[in-house]
């Protein structure tokens, strides 16, 4: 018998891999080219050629036994340095290799950090709305999940809120900039009133409230937006990077945590997430996917591709009269259901248009519609969405 743990968390399902399958589904009734699928963040920009090249050079030149073996829990010290280095130049971080560890993407990253600080009944805040795997990191770990309620329409975090929830039990915060799924991006002023709340609270609990910066969009921003690098705004931070969206390799599973030397039993905490990732089964980060970032740091994916598809769907889309914010990064839309979120997700998919539900991320009354899709597929799309606000808008 499976645990109870487990039965609760299959039967809630994600909604995301759910509406995934359903898209096959469809193509198989209707033909692939006829079936809008904007379920999932898949990148839809191939790797940049210099990853192919680094994998062939890697392998090609490296020693099969450090290529193969195994190694540091918290990877190959090189890679840690090269990441340092190119996160110092950028952001003037003060890193050295100690302050990186590699992860299993950021999902593996997270789970590190979670299991690194949280003790059984911990509180960590979240803002809604937020990745839903959130969920089962933090319960994974024995945590209980803090939800501030969305504050649409900019859908910034609600600070004032997130003041309020900060209690005796408060060990974290996750927040996730550029955001999935509203695309919005965090600026100075949001980061620095959230960094000083946190010190304060820190002071007064007598504890670190640690920050997670959960980053795999860092890099995916629009119309000359940046993504402030947190450590300017607070020091108890653990970044959580991941290469799946910035150099499109989600099935490589690779990215890292960066912890500063200032942030509280910053010593301790990187040992502690160094042993996590040996204790919760990753052991360490695909060794030949550290040595292809090596070499790739500063490698940059074409996110003009991304930029184009945003720009005709959200041009699009409120054209027809949807209401969406402009997301500034990350490849996500979140679009108000002008009716019942269930109803119109129904809607769509009778138009062959695959969306996620607001639900999924607790934001009910929104869609998300991933555009990390092709140019050509968002064009033809076009007509559908217009049946769709010709069926629904009018029932606003
Ligand atoms: N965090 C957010 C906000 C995401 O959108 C995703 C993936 O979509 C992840 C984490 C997990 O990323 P990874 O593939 O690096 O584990």
């Amino acid at each position: 018998m499976i645990s109870e743990k487990m039965k609760n968390i299959m039967q809630s399902g994600s909604a995301i891999r759910a509406m995934f399958e359903e898209g096959k589904k469809l193509a198989e009734i209707y033909g692939k080219e006829n079936v809008f699928d904007f379920s999932l963040g898949n990148p839809s920009v191939p790797a940049p050629k210099a990853v192919n090249e680094a994998i062939s050079s890697v392998t090609a030149n490296t020693d099969e036994l450090r290529l193969h073996g195994y190694m540091l829990n918290s990877g190959f010290e090189s890679t840690r340095q090269a990441i340092a280095d190119s996160l110092n130049k950028k952001y003037g971080a003060g890193f050295g290799y100690k302050n990186i560890i590699m992860t299993v993407g950021a999902a593996g990253g997270l789970n590190v950090a979670l299991k690194s600080i949280v003790n059984e009944g911990d509180e960590v805040i979240v803002f809604a709305p937020y990745f839903g795997e959130y969920n089962n990191y933090i319960s994974n770990v024995g945590g209980k999940i803090i939800v501030i309620p969305p504050a649409p329409p900019h859908f910034l975090p609600d600070l004032d809120a997130m003041e309020k929830a900060i209690g005796k039990k408060t060990k974290a915060v996750i927040i996730n900039s550029p955001n999935n799924p509203t695309g919005v991006v965090y600026g100075e002023n949001t980061l620095e009133k959230l960094g000083n709340i946190l010190k304060k609270q820190s002071i007064k609990k007598g504890e670190a409230i640690y920050l997670i910066s959960d980053e795999p969009y860092r890099e995916l921003v629009y119309d000359g937006a940046k993504a402030p690098f947190l450590t300017k705004y607070y020091s108890n931070v653990i970044i959580g990077y991941s290469y799946s969206k910035s150099l499109s390799l989600p099935g490589e599973r690779i990215g890292y945590l960066a912890i500063p030397d200032e942030a509280e039993d910053s010593e301790n905490l990187l040992s502690a997430c160094s042993v996590a990732t040996r204790i919760l089964g990753f052991v360490n980060a695909p060794s030949l996917q550290q040595l292809v970032i090596e070499k790739c740091v500063d490698t940059a994916t074409d996110v003009s591709v991304y930029d184009e598809n945003r720009r005709l769907l959200y041009g699009a889309l409120t054209e027809l009269g949807f209401e969406c914010i402009k997301p500034q990064g990350a490849f996500y839309l979140f679009v108000k259901s002008p009716i019942a979120e269930e109803e119109f997700i129904a809607a769509a998919k009778r138009h062959n248009i695959l969306v996620v539900g607001g639900k999924s991320f607790a934001c009910e009354g929104y869609v998300r519609i991933a555009y990390c899709v092709s140019y050509d597929m968002i064009k033809k799309s076009l007509s559908a969405f217009k049946k769709l606000a010709e069926e629904t808008l009018s029932k606003k």
